[in-house]
């Protein structure tokens, strides 16, 4: 028998995602948090292991409306924001639009869900070509319009007036992909919410401490909210991630000290990254810094040889390479290494 007969089209003609484990000493390749929770797994001894999780995640869904000023009726659960973009697609189904370069799921997931994918291109300063979103828009009527800000690979903020012109004027669903919003000095979209009904935002807490929880979510209008669940599987944020989210959000200052801290080290990052005179380094909102290299092959695999390991974006932005920011001392170790192979390589 030949199984690739028997797949569907779309998905026969996809790869699989590789999120390969490549062993390294300093570890900046995920936009991961340098800083973890440990303390808090502790609130999973208190779980009965037979029994099913609060399929509505009740508690973490309260505390988390708390945080945000929202009501938890305008909160849905997801296991990690990415099974949040195949819920919104498979709820709303395409032609799903996205600038790019920008996170590579919303095109992966449309394309896995059978639905049209519109990549737009960004302006030369990586905000939003206002031009081509507007006729792509006027022209596909996208069902659904993914926007990254702060955009993952590039770090930058979209111009607000740009995103809400999106949003004013779009026939579909705009998802504001606040995965980095945390790291960013403007606010975010959250105030704005309840002068949209098309507005999605999304949110995640793998950027903050707690990836392997595997869990983010959605902030909108009730109505949306309920469409939404619809196709949601029942037990789909499990009681181990449930209770210790739940630990570390009402753990007081904490999360937000550590996100202060990477943001401070980002900003010390990106000065000493711009003192290097052969490397372009672009200015980041975000937990990462995108910057241009004359060989990036060359420096990643030279880095990676010395244990670090960083994100080869090239084939998504020319030239460039992504670096997480870290410890101090990892970033540290990550610059030393940079500035004697971009010395090697000019
Ligand atoms: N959105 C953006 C912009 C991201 O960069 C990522 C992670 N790389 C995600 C969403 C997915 O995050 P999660 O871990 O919550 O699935």
């Amino acid at each position: 028998m030949n199984v690739k007969l028997l797949v569907k089209r779309e998905v026969a003609v996809l790869e699989a995602y590789q999120a390969r484990e490549i062993p390294c000493s300093v570890k900046l390749d995920a936009n991961e948090s340098p800083y973890g929770f440990h303390r808090a797994l502790g609130a999973v001894s208190a779980l009965q292991t037979n029994r099913y999780p609060d399929p509505e995640a009740k508690k973490l869904r309260t505390v988390l409306a708390r945080h945000l000023g929202v009501k938890v009726e305008n909160i849905l659960q997801g296991n990690g924001s990415d099974e949040i973009i195949y819920h919104l697609i498979t709820t709303f189904g395409g032609p799903v639009l996205y600038p790019v370069p920008t996170f590579s799921m919303y095109g992966i997931i449309g394309q896995i869900l059978g639905e049209k994918t519109v990549a737009v291109p960004l302006d030369r300063n990586f905000d939003l070509h206002m031009g081509r979103m507007t006729a792509a828009i006027r022209k596909k009527r996208p069902q659904i319009v993914f926007l990254s800000t702060p955009n993952n690979p590039t770090g930058n903020c979209f111009s607000p007036d740009r995103v809400l012109k999106i949003v004013a004027t779009s026939p579909g669903i705009v998802v504001i992909d606040e995965a980095y919003q945390p790291f960013a000095r403007e606010k975010g979209f959250m105030p704005l919410l309840n002068d949209y009904q098309n507005l999605v935002i999304m949110r995640t807490l793998s950027k903050i401490g707690l990836a392997a929880l595997r869990f983010g979510f959605l902030v909108a209008d009730e109505k949306i909210v309920h469409e939404v669940n619809k196709v949601r599987l029942p037990f789909n944020v499990n009681a181990l991630s449930q209770a210790v989210a739940v630990k570390v959000l009402r753990g007081g200052k904490a999360l937000g000290t550590v996100v202060q801290k990477i943001a401070a080290e980002r900003d010390l990052l990106m000065r000493a990254m711009m003192d290097i005179r052969s490397i372009t380094t672009f200015p980041s909102e975000a937990n990462f810094i995108l910057f241009r290299v004359a060989d990036p092959n060359g420096i990643h695999a030279e880095l990676l040889r010395r244990g670090i390991l960083i994100r080869n974006v090239s084939d998504a932005v020319d030239g460039c390479l992504r670096v997480t920011v870290g410890t101090s001392r990892e970033n540290r170790k990550f610059l030393q290494a940079l500035r004697s192979c971009v010395g090697k390589s000019s």
